[in-house]
């Protein structure tokens, strides 16, 4: 469709403004939905006008505009109107057009709130239309989301315009789904969803724009799933042989885990390629479910691997497995990119020849340069992303192992379902038993004083703490300058302690020194940027302090206390926020009161949008035009079938009956929005 510089009215410069909100054709504007309406349909009569209201009255001038300068900056406007009912005055501040506009005996529509000056009625600001030429009076009016420059009638007209100048549209969803569905006709929404007739048919309307939305989602992810489903794995003949490994954890697995172990267990027995993600919250005992998995593995005759995103995490993984596996004949083997080539190679012979059970490490498992001797399951811990780029690289290598991918990020099921819809997925919903919840408050920077006395005497009785700086967009040097200037103010506050620092930048080497002096208890606080998010365990650090912990996620928030609260003692988790507004105050409050990652992601997911709930950071989703991802999730189950049942018709969506879908599919993906 034509170019939106080309609409009546806008221009090159208007043109720009809309540009800024992503819309550069008359198509793109058609898509630009209301945020919300305002009903203007009703009209009142004057005297049953009440103060605070807003109304949609009709008119006749009494008296025309006169201007009143009260102060240099302020000019006064006013009025007098009538109908059959009584009269009222019409004030407008600071607005020179409105004198000479109105003659008496003019008819007009007024759109406006009642207030009352000195006992007597006035409309103030009041948005006006002369009769008989009404276009955003007397009727539900669509309010847009503005951008500097563009104003709601600015909005409003360009969108009457573009209405009437794209002329009839091409549906795309065939009818035979809108049928099936109840799905409104693509005309008949775009009227509706801009310019309803009454709010009923908004609703028709804007539903039919959400199940389009989701559906085309959908679709353009299932373009980037391969079908696994179909694809065999190795089959572990003999999965009961678990029991001697679980015979010899110092704790009894819980319900969730075992629960868990089962569903994987049967997957690897299957013949079919297991493709399961398995959520549990921080603390949930993943580590020991996995372990349990790779011994099976193992005890079948294959190798295992298990891929950790950070070295320091790989290293630890490694060092759990060794203790786990103490006695039973399995040999871990640990490979990361930092390790010297000698050390690497050394490692790549154990892996191809068969010497290494297990290989645990970070990407650098999936390099080029390694080879499996007989590869039948990747573990990735805290890998969302792992997918089919990762799976293709292991499949080129001629292995086709079981995926068993764990996350401690609680996604809600709406979100996991559309994130990871091809997944089978297992929720270790159930902590193992005495687990104290960290007891966190949020505080504001009187408080400071306060907590650093806290802090001192909960390390002189032999505790250690982390703090948390966030990280700062612009710049990463601006991050790493917070955090390096808080460890040396701290090291002031505090000379008796031994302050650390670490960050994303350090070389790999000194991130595992100084997480060792950390682990032996040399370190007693410290501060770090969020490489410590993920999988660390020092059971004796049991504080955790987040500087602007209004700029995380609250997903992330937990993640991050979820790093204390490992050993017996009561920790503590204290939250720096600033600012007052409304939504982190809810957020802090979200934290505080709940320990439950599930419930905690949901308000996150409620209060800030799915836009925002991965932070940054693992955004995958596409910013939603009108679906909320939380209150439709109702419409998101029925397009999710609605896809499902399309693409098992048309796996690539190449028929003519498909081709508008598939154009829009496409532009998703194109665009680069949907993760693989
Ligand atoms: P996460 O799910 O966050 O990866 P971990 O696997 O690191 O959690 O487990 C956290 C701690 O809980 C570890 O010290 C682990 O040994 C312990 N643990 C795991 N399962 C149980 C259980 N069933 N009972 C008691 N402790 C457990
Ligand atoms: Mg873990």
């Amino acid at each position: 469709m034509k170019d939106i510089r080309y609409l009546k009215g806008v221009g090159e410069k208007r043109a720009e403004l809309f540009s800024k909100k992503g819309i550069n054709t008359v198509e793109d504007l058609l898509y630009y939905f209301p945020r919300s309406h305002e009903d203007r349909s009703e009209m009142k009569e004057i005297a049953d006008c009440a103060e605070g209201e807003t109304v949609c009255i009709s008119v006749t001038v009494f008296s025309p505009v006169r201007d009143v300068r009260v102060r240099k900056n302020m000019l006064i406007s006013t009025m007098v109107v009538s109908d059959q009912t009584g009269a009222l005055n019409v004030v407008w501040y600071n607005n020179r057009y409105v004198k000479g506009q109105f003659m008496t005996g003019d008819e007009y529509i007024l759109y406006g709130k009642i207030t009352k000056n000195r006992g007597k009625k006035e409309i103030i600001n009041p948005v006006y239309e002369k009769k008989g030429n009404e276009r955003f009076t007397g009727k539900i009016v669509p309010l847009y989301p503005l951008t500097e420059g563009l104003t709601q009638k600015i909005l409003q007209s360009s969108m009457e315009l573009a209405i009437k100048e794209a002329g009839r549209l091409e549906e795309y969803i065939p009818s035979d789904i809108r049928g099936k569905y109840n799905i409104a006709e693509l005309n008949y929404a775009m009227k509706n969803v801009h310019f309803p007739e009454d709010f009923e048919s908004y609703n028709i309307a804007r539903e039919r724009f959400v199940f389009e939305e989701l559906l085309i989602l959908q679709l353009a992810l299932s373009g980037h799933r391969e079908e696994n489903t179909a694809l065999s794995g190795a089959v572990f003949e003999d999965i009961l042989c678990v029991r001697d490994f679980v015979k010899t954890l110092p704790f009894p697995l819980t319900n969730a885990q075992k629960r868990t172990l089962n569903e994987i267990l049967s997957d690897c027995k299957s013949g079919k390629m297991m493709n399961r993600l398995v959520q549990g919250d921080v603390g949930s005992g993943k580590t020991a479910v996995a372990a349990a998995a790779i011994y099976t593995a193992v005890k079948n005759g294959h190798q295992a691997a298990m891929m950790a995103p950070t070295e320091i995490l790989a290293t630890q993984h490694k060092e759990t497995l060794d203790e786990f596996f103490k006695g039973m004949g399995i040999n871990v083997v640990l490979l990361t990119g930092s390790m010297k080539v000698r050390e690497k190679r050394l490692a790549y012979d154990m892996i191809s020849t068969g010497a290494a059970d297990v290989v645990v490490g970070t990407h650098a498992i999936i390099q080029k340069e390694v080879e499996f001797h007989n590869l039948a399951l990747v573990v990735a811990d805290e890998q969302h992303r792992f997918g089919v780029e990762q799976r293709a690289k292991l499949a080129a290598k001629g292995a086709n192992p079981h995926i068993l991918i764990m996350s401690a990020t609680p996604i809600p099921r709406t979100l996991a379902l559309i994130l990871y819809g091809d997944l089978d997925i297992s929720v270790i919903d159930e902590l193992p038993p005495g687990r104290k919840p960290v007891k966190t408050y949020a505080v504001g920077e009187k408080m400071r004083q306060r907590i650093f006395a806290f802090l001192e005497k909960h390390i002189r009785n032999g505790m250690q703490a982390y703090i948390v700086c966030p990280l700062i967009e612009e710049t990463e040097k601006s991050d790493l300058q917070n955090a390096e200037m808080l460890s040396q103010k701290l090291q002031t506050i505090f000379p008796d302690f031994k302050i650390g620092l670490m960050h994303g930048k350090m070389r790999p080497k000194l991130k595992e020194s100084i997480m060792d002096e950390f682990v032996s208890g040399d370190i007693k606080i410290l501060v770090s940027t969020t490489v410590i998010e993920v999988g660390v365990n020092v059971p004796n650090a049991n504080i955790m302090v987040i500087e602007n912990a209004e700029r995380f996620g609250l997903s992330q928030l937990h993640q991050l206390r979820g790093r204390v609260g490992r050993g017996n003692d009561q920790a503590y988790c204290i939250l720096f926020a600033h600012g007052n507004n409304e939504v982190t105050k809810k957020r802090m409050e979200t934290m505080c009161i709940s320990n439950d990652g599930f419930y905690i992601s949901e308000q996150d997911l409620m209060l800030r949008g799915p836009g925002d709930f991965f932070g940054t950071r693992q955004h995958g989703l596409p910013e939603m035009k009108i679906a909320n991802l939380f209150e439709d999730r109702d419409i998101l189950a029925v397009s999710q079938q609605a896809a499902k049942e399309i693409l098992s018709e048309d796996p690539f969506l190449t028929s003519e009956k498909y081709k508008g879908l598939k154009k829009r599919a496409d532009k998703v993906i194109n665009a680069g929005i949907v993760m693989n």
